[in-house]
C-alpha cells in the first residue's frame, strides 16, 4: 500500500521564497515498493486509492485539498491553506503498447508514454531518451513536475512546437472519492488510447475536445491530475549559438519571425540561396537599463540525431545565457545581492562574453538550474506584432517607476488550444523580467505597486496580453482575467462546473483561484458538456 506521511507544517513556501503562506497539513506520499507490487497498474491504482482516501478525509473535515509538484511557480497558485499533497515521489511511467491504442488512432504507439503526475521534466526526458524519444519542447530548465508544468502552461521558446501541454494526448484525473470519480479524458477528434487501457486504470472514459482543452491548463483546480499521456518524437539534436544582436534587428525579427530575410543570421545555418533558415528556438536577452547595449540572441537549429557529438553538458553547465533566473542569480551574486549595488550595475554593460556553440539533445541543452533563493519573475504574453510596443512600455515603466533589480528576455511560442493557455496568440511573444526579490521602501517602489503600474500601462496603451499563471503579478487587479481571456474564462468555468460536483469544485479551489475570480461554480451548466463524444 502507498504510504502517506502527514506533517502539520504551519506554513509553506515556493521554491523561490515568494511566501511563506499559512498551511495546515502537508501530505507526502510514497508509492508501494515495486518489489512488493511489481505490476505498474497495481501500483498506479493503489496510489489512486490513496489519493481518494486523502480527498475523503478532507471532505470529512470540511477542508480543501491541493496537489503541488516542485513548487516552482512564483505566484501562489500552488498554495492551499488546508491540505497540500507533494507529488514528487509519484513517478511511475509506462510505455504504450500497440494494443493499448484506440482502433482508429492516428498516434504512433511508439511515440506515446504514460507518466504519473510527479515525474519531473528531467525524469520524463530521461525515460523517453532511453527509448530513443524526446519531448517536443520544455521550459528553460527541467525541474518542474509534468502535472504542475501543464497546470500553468510551461513553455520554452520553440517557435513552432507550442508549450509543454500541447504534447499531451490524454489526461487521467481524480475528481472525487467515489468509483466514478476517476476519469480518462482525451480529444474525440484525436483519440489515443482504447477503453481497455482506461479500464486498467479504473477510469471512466470521456472523449471530448472542449473538456480536454479546458482541463489541460487546469490551474490545479480541475481535479487531481494522476497521469498524463505524452506524445514524444524521435530524439533530435539542437545546435545552439549565442550572438550579439542589434536591438533593431532583434525587434524586427521578433515582430515577424522572418528569418529568411533578416540581416541577422548564422553563416553556417543558411539555405542554398543564402537565406536564413527557420530556427527551432529563438530567445533575446535585454538589459532594460542601458539603451546603448546590444542584445544577446540565443538561437538553436534542429538537426537529425547522431550519437557521435561531443558531450555538451560541461559547456551547458557553464553557459551564461541559458535561463534568465540563473543568469540573474549569477549577476546578483557578483554584486553581493545588494539591491542598490545590483541596480547600479544594471545601468552599465551587463552582458559578458558569449557562450561557446554547442550541440546536444533537448534534455541536455535545457539542463538543470542551479539557482535557489528569493526571486521574482514577471511574464507577459503578447501577440508578436505588439512586441516592440510591449517591450518599450515595460522598459519605460521599469525606468520611470523603478529601477527594479531584474533583466529581460523575449521568447516565442505558437498558440496553444488549451482554453486558459497564456500562449494564446497565433504567435505569442513572451516578454519577461526575472530578478531577485526586493522590498519597497523610501527609495524603491514596492513589488506590488510595480506590478500594478505595469498592468495599468499595458491596459492604458490598449495592448492585449496574458500573464503566465505561475509568475508574479498583481493578480487581484480588477477584471484582469476577463481582459486577458475574453470569453474563455467563462468556457473554462462551465466545463469545470459540469465535470466537478459543487463540493469538489470547492475542495479543489484555493485563495489564488478566488483572487482571479475563477472559483465560482455554475449550477446550471448543462451536463452534456462533459459527455463522452466517441465510444
Ligand atoms: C528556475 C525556474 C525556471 C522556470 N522556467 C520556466 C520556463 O522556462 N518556462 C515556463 O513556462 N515556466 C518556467 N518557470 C515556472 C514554472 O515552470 C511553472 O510555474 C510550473 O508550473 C512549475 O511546475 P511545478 O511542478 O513546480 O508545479 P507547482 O508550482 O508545484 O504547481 C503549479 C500548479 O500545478 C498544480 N499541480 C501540481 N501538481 C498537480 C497535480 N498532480 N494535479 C493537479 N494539479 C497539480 C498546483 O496546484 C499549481 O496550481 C520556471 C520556474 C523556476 C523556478
Amino acid at each position: 500500500m502507498a504510504d502517506t506521511k502527514t506533517y502539520f507544517i504551519g506554513q509553506w513556501d515556493t521554491f523561490h521564497n515568494n511566501g511563506p503562506f499559512p498551511t495546515r497539513i502537508l501530505y507526502d506520499m510514497r508509492l508501494e515498493q515495486s518489489a512488493n507490487m511489481p505490476s505498474f497498474f497495481d501500483r498506479f491504482n493503489d496510489a489512486a486509492g490513496e489519493v481518494q482516501q486523502l480527498i475523503q478525509d478532507c471532505i470529512n473535515h470540511n477542508e480543501r485539498f491541493r496537489a503541488y509538484g516542485s513548487g516552482w511557480s512564483l505566484s501562489p497558485i500552488a498554495h492551499q491553506r488546508d491540505r497540500m499533497l507533494f507529488t514528487g515521489r509519484m513517478n511511475l511511467k509506462r510505455i504504450i503498447e500497440p494494443d493499448d491504442l484506440y482502433p482508429f488512432s492516428t498516434f504512433d504507439p511508439n511515440d506515446l508514454i504514460f507518466f504519473q503526475c510527479g515525474n519531473t521534466i528531467k525524469e520524463v526526458s530521461e525515460f523517453a531518451a532511453g527509448r530513443g524519444k524526446s519531448l517536443k519542447t520544455s521550459g528553460a530548465s527541467n525541474g518542474q513536475t509534468i502535472g504542475g508544468g501543464i497546470s500553468t502552461g510551461i513553455h520554452g521558446s520553440a517557435l513552432d512546437e507550442g508549450a509543454v501541454q500541447d504534447s499531451i494526448a490524454g489526461l487521467n484525473l481524480i475528481i472525487g472519492p467515489g468509483p466514478e470519480d476517476i476519469v480518462y479524458i482525451e480529444r474525440h477528434s484525436k483519440p489515443a488510447l482504447n477503453n481497455g487501457f482506461a479500464k486498467k486504470i479504473n477510469a471512466r472514459v470521456i472523449r471530448n475536445d472542449g473538456l480536454f482543452y479546458a482541463a489541460l491548463v487546469g490551474l490545479g483546480s480541475f481535479g487531481f491530475i494522476h497521469g498524463v499521456l505524452i506524445e514524444t518524437e524521435n530524439l533530435f539534436l539542437l545546435k545552439r549559438y549565442t550572438r550579439k544582436i542589434k536591438p533593431r534587428q532583434a525587434l524586427d525579427l521578433a515582430e515577424t519571425l522572418n528569418f529568411a530575410d533578416s540581416e541577422f543570421n548564422i553563416p553556417s545555418e543558411l539555405d542554398p540561396d543564402g537565406k536564413g533558415t527557420r530556427p527551432y528556438h529563438f530567445k533575446i536577452f535585454i538589459n532594460p537599463y542601458n539603451k546603448k547595449e546590444d542584445y544577446v540572441a540565443e538561437i538553436m537549429f534542429k538537426k537529425d540525431y547522431r550519437s557521435d557529438y561531443p558531450n555538451p553538458i560541461p559547456e551547458i553547465k557553464k553557459a551564461i545565457y541559458k535561463d534568465l533566473p540563473t543568469w540573474m542569480a549569477r549577476f546578483a551574486e557578483k554584486h553581493s545581492r545588494l539591491i542598490p549595488k545590483f541596480i547600479g550595475a544594471l545601468n552599465g554593460q551587463i552582458f559578458p562574453n558569449l557562450d561557446h556553440d554547442v550541440e546536444g539533445t533537448l534534455r541536455e541543452i535545457f539542463w538543470d538550474t542551479t539557482h535557489k533563493g528569493p526571486a521574482f519573475a514577471f511574464t507577459f504574453g503578447v501577440d508578436i506584432q505588439d512586441t516592440r510596443k510591449a517591450l518599450n512600455l515595460f522598459i519605460r515603466v521599469a525606468n520611470e517607476e523603478g529601477p527594479v533589480p531584474g533583466a529581460m528576455a523575449l521568447r516565442f511560442v505558437k498558440a496553444s488550444q488549451a482554453t486558459l493557455a497564456f500562449t494564446r496568440f497565433p504567435m505569442t511573444c513572451i516578454v519577461e523580467m526575472d530578478g531577485i526579490l526586493w522590498k519597497g521602501g523610501e527609495n524603491i517602489i514596492s513589488m506590488e505597486d510595480f506590478e500594478k503600474k505595469l498592468l495599468e500601462a499595458y491596459i492604458a496603451a490598449g495592448i492585449r496580453f496574458t500573464i503566465h499563471w505561475g509568475k508574479n503579478a498583481a493578480w487581484s487587479f480588477p477584471g484582469l482575467v476577463d481582459y486577458m481571456y475574453g470569453n474563455n474564462d467563462d468556457v473554462w468555468k462551465d466545463y469545470r462546473s459540469a465535470l466537478l460536483s459543487k463540493q469538489m469544485a470547492d475542495l479543489f479551489s484555493n485563495d489564488f483561484l478566488n483572487t482571479v475570480r475563477l472559483s465560482d461554480y455554475r449550477v446550471n451548466t448543462p451536463e452534456h458538456l462533459v459527455d463522452n463524444l466517441l465510444q
